[in-house]
């Protein structure tokens, strides 16, 4: 076996990734000069907003669509407009961002931060039920990394303890379950533009619902309690500021007509990536979907090195081989900030199954065939020198 980069030897993958977000492409800019000469640019109601949310509703399979700062704050307010708030608990997944804890607190709720499924990662009825408790009022659903959580029998759990459900597609835009795209299958759907995001404006949010009233509810709360058809100066309830700017819709609108390309071409990627890593026999493994996922949406490709390896040194290696890989998540339990505010279930299932998961992020999943051949190059190089060299099984 040729000598590892870390150690001296040629890199596996010695070129660049691509970058992301990419530059602006022709559509965006058409879009950005054109609202930017026609004045609208300032409107707090513009017509590149409501558009933009009409559209990505329509295309998530919803009813509503309402365009935000950012996916924090959509959480915040899903969770504001169902009522949620001081002495109600929410569940979230321990294998997640800190924002679906953060929101809770936010919301004056607690989280109840929940187990996941050693498989797949993802909430799963077992894990949900074993984190309900008398004041459990919602759960936040994630689709982790563009893959779907198990929706039946989460959603099976949800109607039988009568809770409220956000999904959070931040990571998931375009993703489906059975056929049906995410974000409408519970009753209020999350997305996130931030920079790392599928589709992003730099930072932006949007919430898809099918009931009029919560959506009615979700637009008054991000516009300072103002009603749809009321006066400037009417205020229903308590609401801030949280309006999607037109700048920001510009740079979205087109997206939506890529997105699909763009998710076809990471699953490419995926696909020689698999196919070259059970050929090298590197026990590295991608962490399965669960049953019911007709499409990822490949945010991010969570990778099991199977085994209980050197992490930190395998990520070392590896970046060295020019295939820069994330540690990932830390438990929620773990992040003292959070967790001391927050019930905390017992988390067997992820503690088995995080330690050994590192993560390929979505630039690199824009590459071609080439990158994902010398990417599962540099698995198969780390894993095997680790294995031999530390005699680890
Ligand atoms: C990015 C992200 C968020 C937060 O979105 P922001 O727009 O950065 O506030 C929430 N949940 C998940 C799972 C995310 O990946």
């Amino acid at each position: 076996m040729s000598m590892l980069a870390i150690d001296g030897g040629a890199p596996s993958h010695p070129g660049s990734w691509p970058s992301w977000p990419p530059a602006a492409s022709a559509e965006q800019r058409a879009l950005l000069l054109e609202v930017v000469e026609s004045g609208a640019w300032g409107s707090t109601s513009g017509p590149l907003c409501q558009r933009l949310a009409d559209r990505f509703a329509a295309r998530h399979g919803a009813e509503h669509g309402i365009a935000m700062t950012n996916g924090t704050i959509a959480l915040f307010v899903a969770l504001r407009a169902a009522g949620i708030g001081p002495g109600d608990e929410v569940v979230v997944p321990s294998y997640t961002f800190i924002a679906c804890a953060t929101s809770v607190l936010l919301a004056g709720a607690t989280p109840v931060i929940a187990d996941v499924d050693p498989e797949h990662l993802h909430l799963s009825a077992e894990t949900l039920e074993a984190a309900i408790g008398p004041r459990t009022r919602a759960v936040m659903v994630v689709h982790l990394a563009g893959s779907p959580a198990p929706m039946d029998e989460l959603l099976r759990v949800a109607s039988r303890h009568d809770l409220f459900v956000v999904e959070d597609s931040a990571q998931a835009h375009g993703a489906h379950w059975r056929d049906q795209p995410v974000g409408a299958l519970g009753d209020a759907g999350t997305f996130s533009f931030q920079s790392s995001k599928a589709m992003t404006a730099g930072e932006g949010g949007l919430i898809v619902a099918d009931d009029p009233e919560l959506s009615d509810r979700i637009w008054s709360l991000c516009n300072v309690g103002r009603e749809r058809d009321g006066a400037w100066y009417h205020h229903a309830r308590v609401g801030w500021n949280l309006r999607m700017t037109e700048l920001q819709a510009a740079l979205l609108l087109p997206w939506l007509e890529r997105l699909d390309d763009e998710i076809a071409m990471r699953e490419r990627f995926v696909d020689a990536f698999r196919e070259r890593l059970a050929e090298r026999d590197s026990g590295a493994t991608i962490v399965p979907d669960p049953e019911g996922t007709t499409r990822n949406s490949r945010h991010l490709l969570m990778v099991d090195l199977g085994a209980d390896i050197e992490r930190r040194w395998v990520a070392e290696a590896l970046a060295a081989e020019g295939v820069p890989v994330d540690l990932g998540y830390p438990s929620l339990a773990t992040i003292d900030a959070v967790a001391s505010q927050s019930r905390v279930v017992p988390t067997p299932g992820l503690d088995a199954r995080a330690g050994r998961v590192v993560w390929l992020r979505q630039h690199m999943l824009m590459g071609g065939e080439t990158d994902a051949a010398s990417a599962a190059t540099a698995f198969e190089r780390v894993l095997g020198d680790a294995r031999a060299r530390r005699q680890l099984s």
